[in-house]
């Protein structure tokens, strides 16, 4: 397959490695084979060398590896005197100047050297492939050797008795390496809005295989390659393009996306000295959604996110704060998650059933990808949100598959996948925003949250934040509503008819005006740059004052037990605590977290508290309504009201109970009239009890 190698080319090679890679060869050749099969060239460097031979890398990829590879195997030679000292060894370049978008990708690049930038969504587990195949004829014993370059190839005719087989391979005497196929795809902030991520795979072989994990951010180099597309056994004029990887670089920056110039640093910092910067975050989230400030200064307070903590005895705790939305529809939870893009630096939106197999953790799946019925590990929503925010719409309609997983993913920040011989465990240091609907559709204030969404208790209790939203009926708030929806959409025409240069008629004054109402007080841009700057800057630490304000405060809450009422909290309550009132310190660039952080996030966190947690039979605040599930009261009730069941059903086996019986039962109880009616109708609802006829209940056997 080798045309003649240009000789001139390859002493060129010679000249570039002894001066630029005399270190990295010395290596090389020590540790070669065993530790080390790659010589690794940074395109930067070869460009400074000689920039025609560099862009000749680019557009002719395979005749120039192959004369840098020459080079190697010569320089080997001259410094050790054996024959093919490196000549299995790779030359590996990486860092071009230049990257491709992965949906720019056209039949023009086929053959030429590009770098590709995103995140790894799929890989096959490594397997070894075969490079120079042994055949055995079955009728004279003679061994050809066949090196395989495309696709998998026997000999034409036997090396010994010139006839066409049988063969059979023997594996003993071919020669093998490790291959891998991963499917990379863009990066999530690279896209506008909708837009699906567009993928490509990526096959690579030997000691690349098997460094990255789906999850991961990198930069791939490789030369890209048509495939022909197949229906039935039928070949198609289709084909399809993928990338035979020469080089994978990790690239675990959190925003290396994001300059941030003198200039910007020097805005952000005037910034953040004002006085009302939290009114002009909550002021920044969403502008085109009225109200919710209590909501949207949590969610500002999550994209700056509190400081993980590496404690001594090598755990963690996360600095990711989770957030749920549960509430009526219609209500702009969509809206506000669909925000998050156009700040967060990096995210992803989804919604609860995914649109991908792996769902919102990861999965093994079996399936066409690395060509064949073979396992591989995908990549879900968490794990592609690493070190950025996880946006899930209608989470509670996730797959059975991942509600296990998602206790580890939002604790410990990690997904574990152990399933048809693939054992990894991918990281998942994202902070979750969540929205969910209530079961029956309207939201009950008469129920617990547990109760109304499909999540269990659990998994509730590891939002550090959880906000109902009502969608009441009052005059004067939807007025308000009205007003800016319709002067947002009012905007939205304009903007379109500016789109369409269509002249107004007569320009409406005022419009510059309704216009600054529903803009962000801090620009997108402007935004996610503060953000990332106060995240690689701050590493704020608890003042006493801090302190003490928040142990009073959780000490207080726990104290209601004393009462009588149930526990209230638990300390998963007070690390939330600590990493809000870090996160409030952030968004003032400060070091320390002060008394005034610690007031602020209590407020917060009060008002989610009570807008959950009261217990609605007694009006007492109980947080176990969140924290576990169902209220104390209420379980003692239900308790109650089904022992009353089974007494009058016993009295009376063939109608059962009547309502009217079990009311004046429950009110000696202490349980008055519509709290029982009330219980009566819901436990029906689920199940608990039936009517044999109307107005009388039993209990349904076997529960
Ligand atoms: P949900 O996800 O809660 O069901 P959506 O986000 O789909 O609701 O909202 C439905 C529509 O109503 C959206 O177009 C949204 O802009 C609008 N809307 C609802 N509440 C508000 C509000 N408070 N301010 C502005 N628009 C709102
Ligand atoms: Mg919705």
């Amino acid at each position: 397959m080798s045309q003649a190698i240009n000789q001139q080319l390859v002493e060129r090679f010679e000249e570039f490695i002894e001066v630029y890679c005399e270190e990295e060869i010395g290596v090389l050749l020590e540790n070669y084979p065993k530790k080390q099969r790659s010589l690794n060239i940074d395109w930067g460097e070869l460009y400074r060398f000689d920039p025609n031979m560099a862009d000749d890398f680019i557009t002719h990829p395979d005749s120039v590896t192959e004369a840098a590879k020459q080079a190697l195997v010569n320089i080997g030679d001259l410094r050790y005197r054996t024959d093919d000292m490196l000549e299995k060894a790779h030359v590996r370049i990486y860092n071009l100047q230049e990257l491709t978008d992965i949906r720019e990708i056209r039949s023009k690049d086929v053959n030429t050297l590009v770098a590709i930038q995103g995140l790894i969504r799929k890989s096959t587990s490594v397997r070894p492939k075969v490079e120079i195949a042994a055949f055995e004829c079955q009728r004279c014993a003679t061994v050809t050797n066949v090196p395989q370059i495309r696709g998998y190839q026997e000999p034409f005719v036997c090396g010994g008795c010139e006839r066409q087989g049988p063969f059979e391979i023997k594996f003993e005497k071919s020669t093998f390496s490790d291959a891998q196929t991963l499917l990379i795809q863009e990066s999530p902030e690279g896209l506008r809005g909708g837009e699906q991520p567009q993928s490509i795979e990526i096959h690579i072989e030997d000691d690349i295989s098997g460094m990255v994990s789906p999850g991961d951010r990198v930069i791939a180099t490789g030369t890209l390659r048509l495939e022909q597309k197949k229906r039935g056994g039928e070949k198609l004029r289709v084909f399809e393009v993928y990338m035979e990887g020469i080089s994978i670089v990790s690239e675990d920056l959190e925003f290396e996306n994001i300059e941030i110039s003198e200039g910007d640093e020097k805005t952000i910092i005037e910034l953040s000295k004002q006085k009302e910067i939290y009114q002009q975050m909550i002021g920044s989230v969403a502008p085109s959604i009225y109200g919710y400030e209590q909501e949207k200064l949590a969610i500002a307070l999550q994209l700056f996110s509190g400081v993980t903590k590496h404690l001594p005895d090598s755990t963690r705790i996360r600095g990711n704060v989770h957030i749920l939305l549960v509430g009526d529809p219609g209500t702009g939870k969509s809206q506000l998650l669909q925000y998050i893009r156009h700040i967060a630096p990096r995210s992803v939106y989804t919604s609860g059933k995914g649109s991908s197999s792996a769902g919102l953790t990861a999965a093994a799946v079996k399936d066409d990808f690395g060509g064949g019925q073979q396992w591989s590990l995908e990549a879900g929503a968490l794990v592609l949100a690493d070190k950025g925010i996880a946006a899930v719409d209608e989470i509670d309609k996730m797959r059975v598959e991942d509600r296990s997983a998602m206790h580890e993913a939002l604790e410990q920040q990690t997904v574990s996948v152990a399933k048809a011989g693939i054992n990894a465990t991918l990281k998942s240091r994202c902070s979750l925003l969540g929205a969910a609907n209530p079961k029956y559709g309207q939201y009950d204030s008469y129920e617990s949250i547990g109760d109304q969404i499909n999540l269990e208790p659990a998994l509730i209790s590891r939002f550090d934040l959880i906000f109902r939203i009502l969608d009441e009926t009052n005059e004067e708030l939807d007025e308000k509503i009205a007003e800016h929806i319709i002067k947002t959409n009012y905007i939205g025409e304009q903007g379109t008819r500016k789109k369409y240069s269509i002249e107004n008629g007569e320009e409406p004054i005022e419009l510059e005006q309704i216009a600054e109402e529903v803009k962000p007080e801090i620009e997108p841009e402007l935004f996610r740059k503060y953000i990332a700057y106060a995240k690689r800057n701050c590493f704020p630490i608890m003042s006493k004052d801090a302190q003490k304000e928040i142990k009073k405060f959780y000490v207080g809450l726990r104290a209601v037990r004393e009462v009588g009422g149930p526990i209230p909290v638990t300390a998963r309550k007070l690390e939330a605590l600590v990493r809000l009132a870090e996160a409030s310190a952030r968004v003032r660039l400060s070091d320390v977290v002060e008394k005034e952080d610690a007031m602020r996030v209590i407020n917060l966190v009060q008002s989610s508290l009570e807008k959950v947690g009261i217990d609605p039979e007694t009006g007492i605040f109980d947080a176990t309504v969140i924290e576990m599930g169902k209220s104390r009261n209420q379980f003692d009730r239900v308790k109650s009201i089904r022992s009353i069941i089974e007494k009058l059903t016993l009295e009376n086996p063939k109608d059962g109970a009547s309502i009217l019986d079990i009311i004046e039962q429950a009110k000696v109880e202490g349980i008055d009239e519509m709290q029982a009616e009330h219980m009566v109708k819901k436990m029906s609802e689920s199940g608990e009890i039936y009517q044999p006829s109307a107005g009388y209940y039993k209990l349904l056997k076997g529960r």
